[in-house]
């Protein structure tokens, strides 16, 4: 049994068959997925998958890149939507300097707005930090000083800083099917120094397939490639890998429904 604790299935169902997907997912043994919001407009669609299938929970939030435009000055309208049954967490947030696609003071005001909803709903903050180590750890560091929140680095591609500095606040790191490419060494190096008991595997599907499938449209079944590599780079069975990344989630994620059998 695995989780996939970060995927789009809404970019999915453009183009494909979610029914097909989600079977593929079953067969596969993925046992739960959430499907990450990144635009509150594009909320409900989100929703609606997530009410679709049983096995799927959602998140709520404005991706970095959809910060000029949907930006969120206050954690109200975060807060609200994240009282409903269907949403677990609070994102996916945080700052993108590699893109820049919105500018870098919106990114930051909604930043602080996304970790305001998820101190005050206990819901873990769904981070996506790209070649923004520093001010991700700045924020993160004294928003913690304002009350406690809890969280993940998802796709988790920062340096050694920022996993030492993410630890530290008590949150986990997502390891993505970026682990399995050739080039990521220096990633290998920072995920062999985190505990078990911080890792998450996810997909951030469709993008980012792993190895053996790159250059193929992801999917949440491919999860399972990541979680084989992430074994082998820890030393330990991949059913080990499966029973504490899905303990770890459903800690982090206390508002997931746990499938009847976990
Ligand atoms: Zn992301
Ligand atoms: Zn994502």
């Amino acid at each position: 049994m695995l989780i996939d604790s970060h995927c789009h299935l809404d970019y999915l169902a453009r183009d494909g068959d979610l029914d097909e997907i989600v079977g593929r997912a079953r067969r596969a043994g993925v046992s739960a997925m959430v499907t990450i919001c990144t635009k509150l407009s594009e909320f409900d669609v989100v929703r609606g998958i997530a009410q679709r299938f049983p096995e799927v929970s959602c998140s709520v939030g404005v991706h970095p890149h959809e910060a000029a435009e949907e930006g969120q000055d206050s954690p109200d309208r975060l807060r609200e939507l994240a009282a409903l049954p269907e949403v677990v967490g609070i994102g996916e947030t945080g700052l993108d300097y590699f893109y820049d696609h919105s500018p870098r003071e919106a990114q930051q005001r909604s930043f602080r707005s996304h970790i305001t909803a998820a101190r005050e709903t206990g819901l873990p903050l769904i981070v996506h930090s790209r070649d923004a180590d520093e001010d991700t750890i700045a924020i993160l560091r004294e928003e913690a000083r304002q009350g406690a929140f809890t969280g993940v680095i998802h796709c988790f591609t920062a340096g050694p800083a920022l996993a030492e500095a993410a630890l530290e606040l008590g949150f986990y790191i997502g390891v993505s099917g970026i682990m399995t490419f050739k080039k990521a060494e220096a990633l290998r190096d920072i995920l062999r120094r985190v505990p078990l008991e911080r890792l998450l595997v996810e997909t951030d599907a469709p993008y980012l397939a792993p190895v053996p499938q790159r250059g193929k449209q992801n999917e949440p079944a491919f999860v399972v490639h990541t979680a084989a590599a992430l074994a082998e780079l820890k030393s330990v069975t991949g059913d080990e890998i499966s029973s504490v990344t899905t303990y770890n989630f459903y800690t982090l994620f206390a508002k997931a429904p746990r499938p009847a059998a976990a």
